[in-house]
């Protein structure tokens, strides 16, 4: 009896050891788009085959949304035919967050028309969209399209939108600009059928940020900005983080990538992933896990000796960033004397109607370029200085403050059950809710702080590095939060600290956040940021 193994297409285990394996093997998700145009769409919701609508739609960004009044408590326990609406989520990949006016409208009008003007910035740089009618798609495509933008590869077992710093370019502190570079990689990742079957997900980040916005920590691949052996800047490769219910921060390989190899290394991290990956528990599919098992030295070694061919240059590690904000919000000046504006929505909920208002003030204040942040905030950039006033007063006016609190500033939330299957508890309103509160109750605080709300343990907003990490769950029947503290990036990267047992509910959750705020200010040390203290703190200041 052969043995199976994890599955692993390399070690000749081609063949398919779930379901998931098996609808990809049968037929590639990039060909779902042909028969959506011309039958699903003609046809009707009822006629989609459930292999494609339960997975080859992802490839193409299309994912059914939760069915309304479906509670917390029957997710995982009901089959998708009874969970699903014959609603869709799409999701349009927007590579590295930049986006002209033009598109930005675009967006807006298809979240106007089709999705009843709901568009929320997800934290990968996506906008999302819900609602959507599978009789809608093929024209919401041509809309979308029509300006460049796609949502081919937004999710599925593929390589996702590529992060990239919203202000490439114009930040007077990079270290490289990314920008060809990332476009490039963005050229052979995109609808390529060689990457069309990955194990798993694969995220991917690209920067040369000094802040370090991308959060290279937790892609499963990233090029990190870094000044190399001979002083000239490059990229610092990292492989293997993720989140989920499975934590664990990417690793360096050590090796220094210089511009123009970033495609090519790029391609054959990807190849090595698609033929070693794990492809037999879909639990242990992502690429962390083969990185966490080989380790560094062999996994170059493999990358290198028969994928690439080369040896890669050693190189330095990138300086840690400051502690504080990276999300480019409030006003700040462009190596070019211009100014951009990083705004802060409601934790990445927008509409329609707001968007369509940004790009029309893209055009009259800056050049009509704005981009995404990761962390679910939106960049206007290349305003002259005498004209940024002006722009923050029109922002401010259709709810998009450049001076938020720090705690709109700092809070994140995913779909959760509004929307999403998988979901246990309602996050986004939870979320403007929660900070609205907080900036009422504390009007002087004044240390940044990340609270992140997630509405089940899949982590879409990465709960286990917010200073205040909420994972959705239910308390005694009741919609509640499991709370991690002191989760960090950058700076001082660590995972937050799981307080054992100990849950919110939802409506005490101000009350709970506020106590822990206090307790800080009161505890801190001089300087000493939350996280850090959220890791040392006695436990009875935490509950
Ligand atoms: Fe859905 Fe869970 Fe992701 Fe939130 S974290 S969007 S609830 S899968």
């Amino acid at each position: 009896m052969p043995q199976r193994g994890q599955g692993q297409w390399a070690l000749g285990h081609t063949e398919p050891l779930n379901a998931a394996e098996r609808f990809k093997k049968d037929d590639s998700g990039l060909h779902v788009r042909d028969r959506i145009i011309g039958r699903y769409a003609i046809a009707g919701f009822d006629s989609i085959d459930p292999a494609d609508l339960r997975g080859r739609f992802r490839w193409w960004g299309l994912y059914t949304q939760r069915r309304p009044g479906i509670g917390g408590g029957k997710t995982g326990a009901l089959d998708d035919a009874e969970i699903e609406d014959s609603y869709f989520m799409m999701r349009v990949r927007i590579p590295g967050g930049q986006l002209t006016a033009d598109q930005l409208r675009a967006i807006a009008g298809v979240a106007k028309e089709y999705g009843r003007d709901l568009a929320d910035l997800t934290d990968r740089q996506n906008v999302q969209f819900h609602w959507l009618r599978i009789e809608d798609v093929p024209q919401v495509w041509a809309r979308l399209e029509e300006v460049g933008l796609s949502s081919l590869q937004a999710c599925g077992d593929v390589p996702r939108n590529i992060l990239g710093c919203p202000v490439a370019g114009i930040d007077a502190d990079e270290i490289i600009d990314a920008t060809a570079v990332l476009r490039a990689t963005e050229a052979v990742a995109a609808g390529n059928p060689e990457f069309a079957n990955l194990p798993r997900k694969y995220k991917t980040s690209i920067s040369g940020c000094a802040a370090q916005c991308t959060a290279h920590e937790i892609n499963d691949i990233s090029f990190v900005g870094v000044r190399g052996p001979a002083g000239t800047p490059g990229f610092d490769l990292w492989v293997g983080g993720g989140l989920s219910t499975n934590p664990m921060f990417a690793q360096r390989l050590g090796a220094f990538v210089k511009p123009g190899q970033v495609p090519q290394v790029w391609a054959a991290v990807t190849r090595l992933f698609r033929d070693y990956g794990y492809r037999r528990l879909r639990s242990r599919a992502r690429l962390k896990f083969l990185v966490a098992d080989w380790g560094t030295e062999r996994f170059r070694e493999v990358l290198e000796r028969e994928y690439l061919g080369f040896w890669l240059a050693d190189g330095p590690a990138p300086a840690r960033p400051a502690a504080g904000s990276r999300d480019h919000v409030g006003v700040r000046r462009q190596r070019d004397g211009r100014c951009y504006v990083g705004v802060a929505p409601r934790a990445g909920r927008s509409c329609g109607s707001q968007l369509w208002q940004v790009a029309e003030l893209a055009d009259s204040y800056g050049s009509g370029r704005i981009a995404m942040t990761t962390e679910q905030k939106l960049v206007l950039l290349d305003v002259p200085e005498a004209a940024v006033q002006g722009l923050v007063d029109e922002l401010a006016a259709i709810d998009l403050p450049a001076s938020p609190s720090v705690f709109r500033r700092g809070t994140m939330a995913c779909t959760g059950i509004e929307f999403c299957k998988l979901a246990i508890v309602e996050t986004k309103q939870r979320a403007s809710d929660l900070h609205d509160e907080l900036a009422r109750r504390l009007p002087d605080f004044d240390t940044p702080v990340t609270i992140n709300l997630a509405g089940c343990p899949n982590s879409c907003t990465r709960f286990q590095i917010a200073d205040i990490g909420l994972k959705g769950s239910l308390v005694d029947g009741e919609e509640g939060f499991q709370v991690h503290l002191g989760g960090s990036l950058a700076a001082d990267p660590a995972l937050g600290r799981k307080l054992r047992g100990h849950k919110v509910t939802a409506d005490g959750l101000a009350d709970y956040v506020e106590r822990v705020l206090r307790a800080y200010q009161a505890d801190r040390a001089d300087g000493e940021q939350f996280a850090a203290w959220a890791r040392r703190a006695d436990p009875g200041l935490l509950t």
